[in-house]
């Protein structure tokens, strides 16, 4: 390792890519440093998957307490309360106890940690504040910001980031957008007690997602309190007390307490410096890198969020691992962006990977599909009007399963076994001579004998 620096690696950004890096670059004796601006942990510890999760958890506390009646449990609706403040203040704490994690993971491993803001002042320098470090190589791992579209009025629309924080829930929501993190706070906030409308553009939400997905989730949302608006938008917000006044693309007006948009997030690369010095960015503003993660410029590279792959930390983790290994290991791997699972944790959850029915009819000619539909066993005594989906999207010559798809009750938890099966290139065939535990739903992805569409 050079000498000639301050440190082997300077990694900008401590969230799950850049703190992943940077361990794991020490552990193989890198001489390394992170700067960090705000929070140990980044986006998905502080205002994200964590926080997320733990609130879907107290959401759909509220049901569960609903659906106990059938099994027996005498639940008051009079005494069922919930407090607001209580689910924050203790969600706070655990990610205190988790950025404590962090520091102590990257003080273990030797990695200086530096508290402030980064700029790259030269290929090879670091300044934060007037403080100058410099580093064999530099490594750009920002994440992303939420952004929301410039309207009238977009000062009393609240982002993910503030919803983490609310003082006290309102008696109605707006929520804006209709990918994973509107559908996500849209559950949470309706399971919450609150009145939920989820506003999306297009004609049906979740864009990306296999179509029978989409459509069945819109079918079971509402059962769970919330209202879909499909095919309109925000033009402005006008606040007067506290309350706010939506008008609407197709004339109409909404009120409500509070308006949330989740309209998607930008890299954050502000204050960087990164194209004076010849570092490209795409028209999304995305940093762009060749697949070792190497930018224009040799020494500064760029992974996670920033570099516009998909938002998901467990692709920041591997990349992470990947980039970690080039610099300072035996330089083998790559990163692979096949198979990636993915679970969105509105209510019910929604589980995937691998191609959607269309993706594969694109790539893959003629297909078997194999769909279940059915009631959870559990409400068949709770009495809830919830249903599942389950979907396989199989390849006729060759009989492997291209896709697996889910709504419903812990479906991340299922497909992340599929996706095991599949990477290993799993046929129907496999599925079919798997046996099922029963009782459980997971049994369904290995018990689905006929097509329903060729
Ligand atoms: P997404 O990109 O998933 O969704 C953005 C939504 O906002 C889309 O429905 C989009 O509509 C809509 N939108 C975008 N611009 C506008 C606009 N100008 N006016 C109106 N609507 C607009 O972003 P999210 O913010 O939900 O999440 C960001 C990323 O974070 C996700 O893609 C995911 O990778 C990650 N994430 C992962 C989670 C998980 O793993 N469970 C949870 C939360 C986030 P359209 O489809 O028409 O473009």
């Amino acid at each position: 390792m050079s000498e000639q620096y301050d440190y082997d690696l300077i990694v900008i950004g401590a969230g799950s890519g850049g703190v992943r890096l940077a361990r794991m670059s020490a552990q193989r004796g890198a001489r390394v440093a992170v700067v960090e601006s705000r929070y140990l942990g980044g986006t998905c510890v502080n205002v994200g998957c964590v926080p997320k999760k733990l609130f879907v958890y107290g959401s759909h506390m509220g049901e569960d307490f609903q659906d106990a009646r059938g099994y027996g449990w005498t639940v008051p609706e009079d005494q069922l309360r919930f407090d607001w403040p209580t689910l924050v203040a203790n969600k706070n704490t655990e990610i205190e106890r988790l950025n404590g994690i962090y520091q102590r993971l990257l003080e273990n491993a030797g990695v200086t940690i530096i508290n402030g803001t980064a700029h790259i002042a030269d290929e090879h320098r670091v300044m934060v504040g007037e403080q100058g470090y410099t580093a064999k190589h530099i490594t750009v791992a920002t994440g992303s910001w939420p952004v929301t579209p410039d309207v009238p009025g977009k000062e009393c629309i609240l982002s993910s980031n503030e919803m983490f924080y609310l003082p006290q829930l309102p008696r109605q929501a707006v929520v804006w957008g209709g990918g994973y993190i509107a559908v996500e706070f849209a559950g949470i906030l309706a399971g919450l007690g609150v009145d939920t409308t989820l506003l999306y553009r297009g004609d049906l939400f979740l864009r990306g997602f296999d179509e029978d997905i989409r459509r069945f989730t819109a079918s079971e949302l509402p059962k769970k309190g919330v209202k879909l608006r499909f095919g309109v938008t925000i033009e402005s917000v006008t606040e007067t007390n506290g309350h706010y006044s939506v008008a609407l693309s197709d004339g109409t007006t909404l009120d409500t307490g509070l308006v949330m948009a989740a309209t998607g997030r930008r890299a954050l690369v502000d204050g960087l410096g990164l194209e004076q010095l010849g570092v490209q960015l795409n028209p999304a503003g995305h940093v762009v890198v060749d697949q070792h993660f190497q930018t224009a410029v040799p020494s500064i590279f760029a992974l996670g969020d920033v570099i516009g792959t998909p938002q998901l930390t467990p692709v920041a983790l591997a990349q992470a691992m990947v980039l970690s290994r080039r610099l300072f290991g035996d330089g083998e791997g790559e990163m692979d962006y096949t198979c990636i699972p993915t679970a969105v944790f509105c209510q019910p959850n929604i589980g995937t990977v691998g191609l959607t029915e269309a993706e594969a009819r694109e790539s893959h000619g003629k297909l078997r599909i194999y769909r279940s539909e059915f009631k959870p066993m559990k409400h068949t005594m709770s009495g809830r009007d919830e249903r599942s989906m389950m979907k396989l999207i199989v390849e006729d010559s060759t009989d492997r399963v291209l896709g697996a798809h889910m709504v419903g009750p812990d479906a991340g938890e299922i497909v992340q076994g599929l996706a095991v099966a599949m990477k290993c290139g799993a046929t129907k065939a496999q599925f079919d001579s798997t046996l099922g535990i029963h009782p459980t739903s997971a049994e369904e992805f290995v018990t689905m004998r006929e097509p329903v569409a060729p």
